[in-house]
């Protein structure tokens, strides 16, 4: 490892902190991890689990003396975080977060900070549908991408530690410019969750209808949907609110594309729905082949549809 933070401070401790602090202790960092999260409920259980050197009961100890404070609480919270947070920050100490939209993150926490730390925005590609500080584990960020959103002011020493302590958990990480993150994540993150509340919300709906078909007959299809479609409201609901412009540009563009499906189901267009689907199987081979997922059938989980 060329260079360590000596201390590192987590602002919440759910899956994405957890997942921290074991992916930190495989690599074999020995760094002092402090953490705090908002309810004494989840510092208790933190402590249990020994996530921490040290869960404090308050906010500003935490960060103390800290070299690399992570935030990693829900975007809403950001801004109100590194307001509280920021006159206790050591000088020269790195500031990031792991949240899932960008611009809103950088506008809300950015101006709160003093002008002798440095933030650098990230956002770690890897989850779960799980949340809390049970739910975390070492390997989630293996192979998987991490974007940083740094600007040209940015100090760079700073955004090259952070892409080590990244690689050293495993991530692969890449810059990317924030307002791009946003629509690149709407398309292959957001999106896909907005559907799969929607769908299983119709099919709330429906089991009115057919009493317990729809669980009992639960087919890979919607059940994949539904555990898509049980991650964490708090966080979700942030995620929306904060991605507005991207959400809704993507939300009618998949409009669009729903209606041009009806419209070929109506009229008997097989050839437009062949074609169609032949196209979207070669999405998933990409995926394959950039590593991004397995090959088996059903993610290997057996047979069924
Ligand atoms: P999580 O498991 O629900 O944990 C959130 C943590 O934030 C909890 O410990 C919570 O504390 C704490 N918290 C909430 N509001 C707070 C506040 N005002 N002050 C201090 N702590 C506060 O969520 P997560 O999945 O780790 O997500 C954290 C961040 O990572 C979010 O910004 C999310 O967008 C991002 N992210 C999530 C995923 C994913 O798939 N889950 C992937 C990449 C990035 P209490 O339990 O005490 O309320």
């Amino acid at each position: 490892m060329s260079q360590q933070f000596e201390h590192v401070a987590l602002i919440g401790l759910g899956l994405i902190a957890s997942s921290i602090s074991h992916a930190m202790r495989r690599a074999g960092m020995t760094s002092r991890i402090t953490g705090y999260a908002r309810t004494a409920a989840t510092r208790g259980k933190a402590r249990e689990l020994g996530l921490c050197d040290k869960v404090y009961d308050s906010i500003t100890d935490t960060v103390r003396g800290a070299d690399l404070v992570i935030l990693a609480v829900p975007v809403g919270a950001m801004g109100a975080v590194a307001k509280e947070i920021a006159p206790f920050l050591k000088k020269g100490a790195v500031i990031t977060d792991v949240g899932s939209v960008k611009r809103a993150v950088i506008e809300a926490v950015g101006p709160e900070l003093p002008k002798n730390v440095h933030f650098v925005p990230g956002h770690p590609l890897a989850g779960t549908e799980k949340s809390g500080p049970d739910a975390g584990f070492a390997s989630l960020f293996d192979n998987r991408w991490c974007l940083l959103t740094p600007d040209k002011n940015t100090n760079r020493a700073a955004v090259q530690k952070l892409r080590e302590f990244w690689e050293a958990l495993g991530a692969n990480v890449d810059e990317m410019e924030p307002d791009h993150h946003d629509l690149v994540l709407m398309v292959t993150s957001h999106a896909p969750h907005l559907i799969a509340y929607t769908m299983v919300g119709v099919a709330d709906d429906l089991q009115r209808v057919t009493n317990t078909e729809v669980i009992n007959y639960s087919a890979a299809g919607f059940r994949d949907f539904t555990r898509i479609a049980a991650s964490d409201p708090t966080m979700w609901r942030d995620v929306f609110l904060n991605n507005k412009d991207a959400t809704l540009e993507i939300l009618g563009r998949f409009t669009e594309e729903l209606f041009s499906l009806q419209r070929a189901i109506r009229i008997g267009d097989g050839d437009f729905l062949f074609d169609y689907f032949t196209r979207t199987r070669a999405v998933r081979r990409s995926i394959i082949e950039a590593g991004q997922d397995t090959d088996e059938a059903n993610f290997g989980r057996g047979s069924d549809k």
